[in-house]
């Protein structure tokens, strides 16, 4: 059994918080944890990725905690949520993500904290912070933290231009051990940020990962730099990346098109007040006759583009889907347009036409994460009110493996998130007044629950 966090966490949220105070309270020895077991990574050998159930495979631990470093903090994670990683963890694809942790092992002492017989997942949290380490200045006991992912130490030259690019840059909770889904998490002083003040624990657990993705890839200066006017094919409109990368685009004053697959998720988009929807399923385009790619397909699909548009084709394609729409999306883009990837939901060798990339001087732009700038400007644009939480249901910490399966099978819209030491939805709200200026915005992802 694991003991309560109870007095650590009265005191890391109490109105008027002795920072010196939580510090001194004693952790428990043990704490709950939703996690991989390395003995099970053979568990789905010789079946179809589809017939994987992270059901069997995301279990609810009793676990220690890991020790702190330096400028590494112990946060109590108050929420947290499922990305699509801990979809890939579960399902131990493409590889177990403990040869990820074994790497880390090999890298240092602190790292082969991390190589453990259990993998403990989450790459999103809002929580509290009750420990600091040694070098660690600018976050104390008691700050109300959301988490990015990107676990980064800075140590080589390669990343302080931008931090994505340190070759020992790693995605907590999917590339670390310790993640979000745990009582206690362990992660860099450099992770956090100030938790918006207008949500709940679970909206502000759900924004990171995917927000500051979709940031990176549209807005910030490393990836596809979309500008006023700009035309966006958003695959998965409503989806965790999607969902923010439409209310990123409608923002910066360029122009979605979305494609979803169901008419609840199109009655959604245009109650956001995006005009230009593609309901993939009902319109029912099949990029792919077996091996082969169906360029009549991709010119379908290009006319009803231009028919949305009045004739213009997209500058910018949101790529996420990989192999089932990365013909379609090199074919539909306008010339000297950019085909933005940053995943390959779909399968992860890709084939598209060359030439309608050479000769029309298009560019395919390589994206990961975010860096912490970034990732903090994103978070900025929440706590302004300038964009929303897209949470459509919350589970307990139980339920995690139940809300990875929903994603597998793309039952979901929006993101899904994880009661964690939380003990219901609706907590963690600091200021109501600015929350009730944008109680209609915080309302319009749950329809789709
Ligand atoms: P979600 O499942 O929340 O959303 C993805 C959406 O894409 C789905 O809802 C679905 O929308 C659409 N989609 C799925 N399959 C297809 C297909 N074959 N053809 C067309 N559309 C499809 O996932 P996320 O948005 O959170 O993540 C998407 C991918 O991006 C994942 O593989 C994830 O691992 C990766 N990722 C990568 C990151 C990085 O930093 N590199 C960060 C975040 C995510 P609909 O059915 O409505 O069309």
């Amino acid at each position: 059994m694991a003991e309560p966090l109870g007095a650590l966490l009265d005191a890391a949220l109490a109105p008027d918080v002795d920072p010196a105070e939580v510090a001194a309270l004693p952790l428990p020895g043990q704490m709950r944890a939703a996690v991989v077991r390395k003995s099970e990574v053979e568990r789905f050998a010789g079946l179809a990725t589809h017939d994987k159930d992270p059901r069997e495979s995301l279990h609810v631990d009793v676990v220690p905690i890991p020790p702190l470093g330096p400028n590494e903090v112990l946060i109590a994670p108050m929420a947290s949520a499922l990305n699509f990683n801990t979809v890939w963890t579960s399902i131990f694809e493409p590889l177990p993500t403990f040869v990820f942790l074994e790497r880390f092992g090999r890298e240092s002492d602190l790292g082969r904290r991390h190589d453990l017989d259990h993998h403990i997942v989450g790459s999103d949290a809002a929580g509290v912070v009750v420990r600091t380490g040694p070098g660690v200045t600018r976050w104390r006991p008691g700050d109300r933290v959301t988490v990015h992912c990107n676990a980064v130490d800075m140590e080589g030259p390669e990343g302080h231009d931008d931090s994505m690019l340190d070759a020992r840059q790693r995605i907590w909770g999917f590339e670390t051990n310790f993640g979000g889904m745990a009582e206690l998490a362990l992660v860099k002083g450099n992770q956090l940020m100030p938790m918006p003040t207008h949500l709940t624990w679970e909206e502000a657990a759900c924004l990171s990962l995917t927000l500051a993705t979709s940031y990176r890839m549209l807005v910030g200066r490393n990836a596809a730099r979309m500008k006023q006017g700009d035309i966006v094919l958003i695959w998965g409109a409503t989806g965790g990346l999607g969902g923010f990368a439409t209310q990123l685009v409608q923002n910066g004053g360029a122009i979605p098109v979305c494609v979803v697959s169901s008419p609840e998720k199109v009655e959604l988009l245009r109650s956001l007040g995006v005009e230009r929807v593609i309901d993939r399923q009902a319109e029912g385009y099949a990029f792919w006759d077996g091996d082969r790619q169906e360029p009549r397909e991709w010119r379908r699909f290009g006319k009803r583009i231009r028919e949305l548009t009045g004739g213009e084709d997209p500058d910018i394609v949101f790529e996420h889907p990989g192999r089932a729409t990365f013909g379609a999306s090199v074919f539909v883009t306008r010339r000297g347009g950019t085909i933005v990837t940053c995943a390959s939901t779909s399968g992860y060798v890709h084939e598209y036409d060359n030439r309608y990339l050479w000769m029309n001087l298009k560019r395919v732009v390589a994206s990961h994460f975010a860096n912490y700038k970034e990732a903090w400007e994103a978070n900025r644009l929440v706590d302004l009110g300038m964009i929303h939480p897209i949470l459509t249901r919350t589970y307990p910490l139980e339920g995690a493996a139940e809300a990875a399966q929903v994603i597998h099978r793309n039952a979901h819209a929006g993101k899904l998130g994880v009661l964690v030491n939380a003990t219901a939805e609706g907590q963690g709200v600091q200021d109501p007044a600015k929350r009730e200026r944008f109680a209609a915005a915080l309302d319009t992802w749950k329809r789709l629950a």
